[in-house]
């Protein structure tokens, strides 16, 4: 963790319990803390395990309170650290039934688009387009509030728009500048390779996305973090000039620089509109 990071983190307040943290993302590393009233989880680990260890003490949380890991798929950036991590704290990983991770602490297994229970925390997991199968985003609801993460995808589909209509919360990729993309340094395959139905998406399409939720009367999202941002074909700035537009008072858009740790709450209004009985049919 560099001193940037530190000081984003501190400048923020004091470090207290929150109900979630992303502990960063970009190309390198993601991870993304949740708290609820049952414990801790994790979705990805791709920090390595000292790494992960100095984030959890930042935000003040023990590596012991997280019970179990969610994995959306095996590419290294998102499971770098999942095996130190998960052997040295005994934390169980639920990863796709059909993922090569093999040599996980306790391996646990849950097949996309079939909803599960942990701990009660009610998951969605739903295929996304890249190239890492079995790939996934998820949609679950902790503690009256409703998530949705969607990254390393090469498009967007109707089923990610109806997890992200019903969420409060959501966490979506905005990988790529299409101009920096094709400017940068980056040889040709991986351009390609990035720019393709199976890589990743780029800030136009994630900006169409939210544009169009945002025009959905039933739209009941409050928050959006941008994430996932490449080092070489996009900046914060870039992100952020593009979705200002479609802030305003009820709806916040935080761009994740990348490697950044990020605190988000939920205040009490989530909360109470979240306190009705939740259904996973018609998803
Ligand atoms: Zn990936
Ligand atoms: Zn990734």
């Amino acid at each position: 963790m560099n001193k940037t990071d530190l000081r984003f983190w501190f400048g923020c307040g004091m470090m207290i319990s929150m109900e979630f943290a992303i502990l960063g993302s970009g190309s390198s590393a993601n991870s993304c803390f949740f708290k609820g009233e049952n414990g801790a989880f994790v979705i990805d680990c791709g920090f390595t395990l000292p790494q992960w260890e100095a984030r959890m003490k930042c935000i003040g949380e023990s590596p012991a309170s997280v019970k179990y890991i969610l994995i959306t798929h095996h590419h290294a950036d998102h499971v770098r650290g999942l095996e130190r991590i998960s052997a040295k704290y005994g934390i169980p990983s639920y990863v796709a039934s059909d993922s090569p991770l093999k040599t996980l602490y306790e391996r646990r297994e849950f097949r996309p688009l079939r909803e599960f229970d942990v701990d009660g925390v009610r998951f969605f997991p739903f295929p996304t387009f890249h190239d890492a199968a079995p790939s996934v985003g998820f949609f679950f609801l902790l503690d009256g509030v409703r998530f949705t993460i969607i990254t390393d995808t090469g498009v967007l589909d109707e089923r990610m728009f109806r997890a992200a209509l019903k969420s409060d919360v959501l966490l979506l990729e905005s990988n790529y500048c299409e101009e920096l993309l094709e400017s940068c340094c980056y040889p040709e395959f991986l351009k390609r390779r990035i720019s393709s139905v199976y890589g990743h998406l780029s800030n136009r399409a994630a900006f169409d996305f939210l544009s169009r939720l945002r025009e959905q009367p039933q739209c009941r999202l409050r928050q959006v973090y941008l994430c996932h941002l490449s080092e070489k074909s996009n900046t914060p700035e870039r992100v952020e000039m593009l979705f200002s537009s479609l802030k305003d008072e009820s709806f916040s858009i935080t761009v994740c620089p990348k490697n950044q740790l990020i605190k988000g709450f939920c205040d009490d209004t989530i909360r109470k509109a979240n306190s009705e009985c939740f259904s996973c049919s018609n998803r």
